[in-house]
């Protein structure tokens, strides 16, 4: 049989059209500036399957040109490029304009796979980048490469990343370190704070300009509704639902949730201070200036709502009175969330089909999680492979991988004795159910070790490691022997790793 037709023959940097939508929109939207770019530009990671989302060649990556264009020297026949405006509520709190402060969007393309802005992060200060410097740091740079490929790879909505360029440029954080660009590529990078910052000036018109432009291009049967702005809100918080779902279930903890970091289309969007779940605490803060603890894991869920009630407020407007929008994030984003969480943890904890004691056996299964703090991605990969039925005498030999996993293995006893009930009410042949498991429960995530480990060899100038987790957390679900090290817990030297905030 003859390989499939690619969707469209891979193309050079050059032949790349731009319809720059964004930019199409009236000139207070944003400010046009061309990049900063940096010195002498080298490449320190790309991301082939990127490259494929917007039809380039992915050889293009070793062209100097490539290097030029995607740190910011060099722009490309129809980019126009610029910074976008937007507001937000930081920490819960109104903090009024901030924008795209060190970030550049090159343009906008469409294709058969969709529509696509293409943008750099760190290419230099803004009229938005307020007393900061415009730039981002090697070492932010890969986290936020590393975890939109790896959410990408978990089937996750993200902004994805094309490449980080890095240039032997010092940058002034807790200590000197190098400079770097990351090219983020998206449908869009519009905001919540985007509605916020012309709801907040009372610019009826703008607004409204925004919310078309957003249901034109991408939400278009918003359009077949009596109120195209309350379907769009609709749809966000269904979107937004699902994402808090998706997180809560690989344990994915975004850091800053503020409205100006909230997606428009419900993509994880702006990677910070992010960090995944190890030893399981429900309470867990990733951010270290997060001193309440407002963006805990546990509170994620409760934070879109809030936020998405900002967004209610933004568009109040356009629905009708703030009481109509509130009605409409309440209508869906509950019942997504939900339902979705639901869906989520039955399929992690291989249950058949759905079933009256599900809510309380899944409250359980987190009491458990709570109170011995397991590592979570291991406790689920392991809880894969066990057999629904265990005869007494084996059992303690079976059960070993996971009841090792735990200090009081009676604990663990006792809930595996529930799980096995449970798998009676709505039983699965084990070599089904085991394989479901398997794609539901992945073996690879991007755990702060795994980046930190990445992070140490760049500042040497190696990629190599930054590559092979890469390419590892493409497949996160699939056993990859050759990189069985990186599913492991962390190794002494990552014992205890705090993770800078500053980017
Ligand atoms: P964040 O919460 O990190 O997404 O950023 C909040 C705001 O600060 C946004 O307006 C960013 O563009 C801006 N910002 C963050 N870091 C920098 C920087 N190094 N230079 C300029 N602006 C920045
Ligand atoms: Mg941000």
């Amino acid at each position: 049989m003859n390989a499939p037709e690619p969707a469209f023959m891979p193309a050079p940097l050059e032949a790349i059209v731009f319809d720059n939508s964004f930019a199409g929109l009236p000139e207070n939207f944003f400010t046009r500036l061309p990049p900063a770019g940096l010195p002498d530009p080298y490449l320190v990671g790309f991301s082939p399957a990127v490259a494929g989302l917007i039809g380039l060649d992915e050889q293009e990556a070793r062209r100097a040109m490539f290097c030029q264009v995607f740190a910011g020297n060099t722009l490309l026949p129809g980019s126009a490029p610029l910074a976008a405006v937007y507001s937000g509520h930081q920490f819960g709190v109104w903090a009024g304009q901030l924008g795209d402060g060190r970030a550049h969007l090159l343009g906008g393309l469409s294709n058969q796979l969709g529509h696509w802005e293409i943008q750099l992060k760190g290419a230099g200060k803004t009229p938005y980048s307020r007393s900061a410097d415009g730039r981002a740091v090697l070492r932010s740079s890969i986290r936020e490469f590393l975890c939109s490929e790896a959410m990408a790879g978990l089937g996750i909505p993200t902004t994805r990343a094309l490449c980080i360029v890095g240039a032997d440029l010092g940058v002034r954080r807790e200590e000197i370190e190098s400079a770097a660009v990351v090219t983020r590529i998206a449908e869009s990078f519009v905001r919540f704070g985007s509605f916020e910052h012309w709801a907040s000036r009372e610019k009826n018109g703008e607004l409204k300009r925004l919310a078309d432009y957003v249901i034109d291009t991408f939400r278009p049967a918003c359009r077949g509704f009596d109120n195209p702005y309350a379907a769009l809100l609709a749809d966000v918080s269904t979107r937004t639902g699902e994402l808090m779902a998706r997180w809560m279930a690989v344990g994915f903890m975004h850091g800053v949730m503020n409205t100006d970091n909230m997606s428009i289309l419900g993509l994880t969007l702006d990677y910070g201070p992010f960090g995944f779940m190890e030893a399981f605490d429900a309470g867990h803060i990733c951010n270290h200036s997060d001193d309440h603890g407002r963006y805990t894991y546990r509170n994620q869920p409760h934070v879109a709502q809030w936020n998405l009630y900002r967004l209610a407020d933004a568009l109040a407007t356009l629905i009708g009175k703030p009481s109509a929008a509130h009605a409409v994030v309440d209508a869906h984003y509950g019942e997504a969330f939900e339902s979705r969480f639901e869906q989520l943890m039955r399929a992690k904890l291989g249950l058949a089909a759905a079933h009256e004691s599900d809510e309380d056996f899944i409250g359980e299964t987190f009491a458990l999680l709570q109170q011995h703090r397991p590592d979570f991605t291991l406790f689920f990969r392991t809880l894969s492979r066990l057999p629904a039925a265990v005869n007494p005498e084996t059992q303690a030999k079976i059960d070993a991988p996971l009841r090792d996993q735990f200090i009081d293995r009676s604990a663990c006893d006792v809930w595996l004795a529930s799980w096995r009930a449970r798998q009676v009410l709505t039983p699965w042949p084990d070599s089904e159910r085991q394989a479901a498991m398997l794609a539901a429960n992945p073996k690879y995530i991007l755990r702060n070790w795994l980046a930190e480990a990445a992070i140490r060899q760049a500042k040497e100038k190696d990629y190599s490691e930054l590559a092979r987790i890469q390419l590892c957390l493409s497949k996160p679900f699939e056993e990859q022997p050759e990189f069985e090290a990186y599913a492991a817990l962390p190794p002494d030297w990552a014992q205890g790793l705090e993770v800078s905030c500053s980017s």
